[in-house]
């Protein structure tokens, strides 16, 4: 019987999965800086909490999401984005009633069942954060500003930060209605899925990713110019927070997100470096959301960054895979004894040490040793044994240092 991975996903494995590593401890890092505390929810959630939040009309809803019945009949759906999720917990778990603003972050895996090429897959991972109960600019500056310093920290560079407001619902209604002005004597030249859109969500026809829509959206009305007074000011404000927080950007007037329930801000961060599939990380803000959860009205800030994008953009500039700090090379049944008990004890002080399972050559164990990288290679034969010495040898400098052959002195030469 002969398997493969499902179209659309790929297996993480060494030595790649270190670049992850370093992202996800740089991420823990920042994030505690910046007061973010980590929340694990459920990869499935009941269909409605996706639905109504993400909109009837979006691409998600509409095409991307693995939804099925569970055995007790019920709509199930495989999280394709974490805010709703997180926002259906901030309800449950009351945790508005912590003092504002409440700030968390997730990692996990995303499920959209969406065109599998370069940069986008089936299941893919995000690293998310949300902000919540705080509707004053400075918390949206000051969460692109940690998105900045994140993304340097991690080793990113030629990335473009681009924002814009989309408004709110006070602002909608004079936006479509320019918009679908704007639409109406063109629409024959859209696709058959933003003809529908234009009487659903005309907004949804910014985000179509069909070359003869985006051709025939040229010079459409930007939300931007339709900001009542109350988005305008908001929006006035973050660009000068960003100034002062030194968050270097532009303003996109024509970035839309493929989620409804964004108010206000939005942005995404772009790279240079990976073709049409250029966002490495994305969000906004999200002012009426948990009201629509059954919450008290609170605003909300987030954002989700995908790690398949991140990762080929520094794996180069990686170092090599990490090997052990010890190896055990036995020689002779005595000596496959005393280093299978070595080995445990050094593990149990800290150390990551190998050794040889069976008596095999020193020549062969050596290319072992090599091969898997070790730091530090000590032989053991009877002499060793007898006469409690050993010899470790370094293998990066060729250096060699005398030890009982005891753990406690093997480590205290080789510090992990
Ligand atoms: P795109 O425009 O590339 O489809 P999106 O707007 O659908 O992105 P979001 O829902 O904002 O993406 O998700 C945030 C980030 O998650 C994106 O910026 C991207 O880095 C990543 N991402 C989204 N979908 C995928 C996917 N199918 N495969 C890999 N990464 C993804
Ligand atoms: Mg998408």
């Amino acid at each position: 019987m002969k398997h493969k991975t499902l179209k659309g996903l790929q297996d993480i494995m060494p030595p790649e999965i270190a670049i992850w590593q370093h992202v996800e401890k740089m991420a823990h890092e920042v994030f505690r800086n910046f007061g973010c505390r980590e929340i694990r929810l459920p990869i499935i959630e009941s269909t409605d909490v996706f639905i109504r939040s993400i909109g009837e009309t979006s691409d998600i809803v509409e095409k991307e999401m693995y939804t099925f019945e569970d055995k007790g009949g019920r709509s199930v759906t495989m999280r394709p984005e974490g805010t709703a999720a997180f926002v259906r917990a901030y309800v449950q778990h009351h945790l508005h009633n912590d003092p504002a603003p409440q700030k968390y972050f997730y990692m996990g895996p995303m499920f959209r069942y969406e065109r599998p090429q370069a940069f986008r897959y089936r299941q893919f991972y995000q690293i998310g954060v949300e902000a919540m109960g705080i509707e004053d600019p400075k918390l949206d500056a000051e969460m692109l500003s940690m998105l900045s310093v994140l993304l340097d920290r991690i080793g990113l560079k030629g990335l473009n930060f681009e924002v814009t407001s989309i408004g709110c619902k006070d602002c909608r209604p004079g936006h479509r209605e320019a918009l679908t002005d704007f639409l109406r004597d063109k629409l024959d030249a859209f696709c058959t899925d933003c003809q529908r859109r234009f009487d659903l969500n005309p907004l949804r026809i910014l985000d179509c990713k069909v070359n003869r829509c985006i051709e025939s959206r040229e010079g459409a009305p930007p939300v931007i110019e339709h900001l009542c007074d109350d988005c305008s000011t908001h929006f006035n404000a973050l660009k000068n927070n960003l100034k002062i927080l030194n968050v270097p950007h532009t303003i996109n007037p024509n970035l839309v997100r493929g989620l409804d329930y964004y108010t206000k801000t939005a942005f995404e961060v772009t790279s240079e470096n990976l073709g049409s599939q250029s966002a490495v990380a994305a969000g906004g803000r999200y002012d009426s959301m948990v009201k629509d959860f059954g919450g008290p009205p609170t605003p909300g800030i987030g954002f989700a960054m995908g790690m398949e994008r991140i990762i080929p953009l520094i794996k180069d500039a990686m170092a090599e895979p990490e090997g052990p700090d010890l190896y055990i090379c036995p020689i002779g049944d005595a000596a496959i004894e005393k280093s299978f008990t070595l080995t445990n004890e050094l593990r149990a002080a800290g150390l990551w040490a190998e050794t040889a399972y069976q008596s095999t050559s020193l020549k062969s164990q050596m290319r072992k040793a090599n091969r898997i990288g070790a730091k530090h290679v000590i032989v053991i034969g009877e002499d060793e044994i007898g006469n409690n010495a050993v010899t470790i040898k370094n293998m990066a400098n060729k250096e060699e240092s005398s030890s009982t052959l005891t753990a406690a002195d093997i480590c205290r030469i080789i510090s992990p």
